[in-house]
């Protein structure tokens, strides 16, 4: 079938469960942000934009595990800032393992091969030579690492562990010249390519996760699908990118660009995910077959943004992950308190200006799943889709120019320059890149503005931390 039985069986189970009660309001998946620091400052991400005072600040694992619990969402997705950043995420993914719940790990993918090694010295033995023989083959990892991984851990460290209940979530928006340019950084692709393919060799699952901006090219969307398809990679998450305050004002602000210049309208939206079926069928796309339908502009669906609330530093957000009007300390006051009528689209009318073009799935796959907007046949499209055979590798995506052209080792910075007046150089943040380093830093904040120093102050922390470790 399509996804794991095991896991579509506990999603089933919590939303029949619900629904017997009647209960009005429940969580699906917990969108849980540890921290929002970042290693990275890719170009449209509000996160670390909106959030850049608050780049100290981390959860504590208590209270992290503890959301999990209030809300009980089956599914936590653990995103950020950069989650693998978090000093205590080892415990945190296993923490919310034990509680049941299924885990993605939301990465930009840079530190996840450093913990996939954590996990191979946490069980060396002479049995792992042949995969580390193999890891050498393949490059995935170097032989001082070999070295490093050979000699053990010496203490009882939680690791991250390959699990049927946990996903790695890799951010990918496309092939390596957009995707490094939206990454605002070379080598990144190159890098997720390798974590992905270690994960898969060592058993993990792995998604991809993908956000479509106005101008991303849908051909280039499918060759993506089709070289991670050919590296067995277990899903696609994909959405449009929305034009959230945040993002926008740093568009404005620090790239000298016009919001409606990078970010999808509706009708936008349905003319990029007009294929979106058809790569449903191709692929494994996240979703269900509804929201699916809604991307392509074949039906309405209403906002059930309570279902996939979002966690963090400062609360529980309301009313989206994308919109903030509040926060509040508990998910079943903000459920309470929020007059959830003032959001969304409605038959074509917005009813809050702000969700006038969003379609995002942390909206709308919810009420998919939910039956929201209900139409005969729903619930048979969505089982149909759901236990159909999955998608087949792709093994002649191996052939896809996937590093195309902007790398370590082949003059990205050159390359770069050159095609920086270049309206696809333009679109996919190549003039950022380089003016973000020209402009004189104006405010004090975090790496959304350009300034790193707070960031690198914290990771600099973290380092010592790490050394000091027993
Ligand atoms: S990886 Fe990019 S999109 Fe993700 S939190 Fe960091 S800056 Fe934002
Ligand atoms: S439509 Fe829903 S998810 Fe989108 S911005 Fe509005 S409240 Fe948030």
């Amino acid at each position: 079938m399509r996804f794991p039985l095991a896991l579509t069986a506990k999603i089933a189970k919590h939303i029949i469960k619900h629904k017997v009660l009647r209960t009005p309001k429940f969580a699906l998946v917990l969108q849980l942000e540890p921290l929002h620091t970042c290693n990275l400052t890719c170009t449209g991400c509000g996160r670390i934009r909106e959030y850049s005072t608050s780049l100290k600040d981390m959860m504590s694992l208590e209270d992290c595990l503890e959301s999990a619990t209030e809300c009980d969402a089956p599914m936590v997705s653990i995103c950020g800032g950069e989650p693998l950043i978090y000093p205590k995420i080892e415990e945190l993914v296993n923490g919310i393992l034990a509680q049941g719940r299924i885990v993605y790990i939301c990465t930009n993918g840079m530190f996840m091969r450093k913990k996939m090694r954590d996990y191979l010295a946490s069980i060396y033995a002479p049995e792992v030579e042949p995969k580390l023989a193999k890891l050498l083959e393949e490059k995935l990892i170097t032989d001082k690492e070999a070295g490093e991984i050979r000699k053990g851990h010496k203490d009882n460290r939680a690791v991250i562990k390959p699990s049927k209940w946990q996903y790695w979530n890799v951010h990918i928006d496309g092939l390596e010249y957009t995707h490094d340019l939206i990454v605002e950084r070379e080598g990144v692709f190159q890098e997720c390519v390798l974590a992905v393919k270690m994960a898969k060799l060592l058993g993990y699952q792995v998604a991809t996760n993908t956000t479509v901006y106005k101008e991303t090219d849908v051909k280039e969307l499918e060759q993506m699908f089709e070289f991670f398809s050919s590296l067995e990679v277990d899903g696609h998450t994909i959405s449009p990118g929305y034009e959230y305050d945040a993002a926008k004002k740093d568009m404005v602000k620090r790239l000298h660009k016009q919001p409606e210049d990078f970010f999808l309208t509706r009708k936008m939206t349905r003319e990029k995910f007009a294929k979106i079926e058809e790569w449903g069928e191709r692929f494994t796309i996240f979703g269900t077959t509804v929201y699916q339908e809604f991307l392509a502009g074949k039906r309405e669906l209403t906002c059930t943004a309570w279902a996939i609330p979002t966690r963090n530093v400062k609360g529980w957000k309301a009313p989206c992950y994308l919109m903030t009007d509040g926060h509040y300390p508990h998910y079943q006051e903000m459920l309470a308190k929020v007059d959830w009528n003032k959001y969304g689209v409605v038959d074509g009318v917005a009813r809050d200006p702000r969700c006038e073009n969003c379609m995002v799935h942390c909206g709308y796959d919810p009420s998919g799943a939910l039956g929201t907007n209900y139409q005969p046949g729903d619930t048979w499209k969505n089982i149909k889709y759901n236990f159909s055979p999955k998608p087949k590798p792709y093994s002649a995506g191996a052939r896809v120019d996937a590093f195309n052209g902007v790398s370590v080792g082949k003059g990205h910075l050159a390359e770069a320059r050159a095609a920086i007046n270049s309206p696809r150089a333009a679109m996919n943040g190549a003039q950022s890149a380089f003016s973000r380093r020209e402009e004189p830093h104006t405010e004090g904040g975090g790496c959304g503005t350009g300034d790193t120093s707070q960031r690198d102050d914290l990771l600099g922390k973290i380092a010592v931390d790490k050394k000091n470790q027993p």
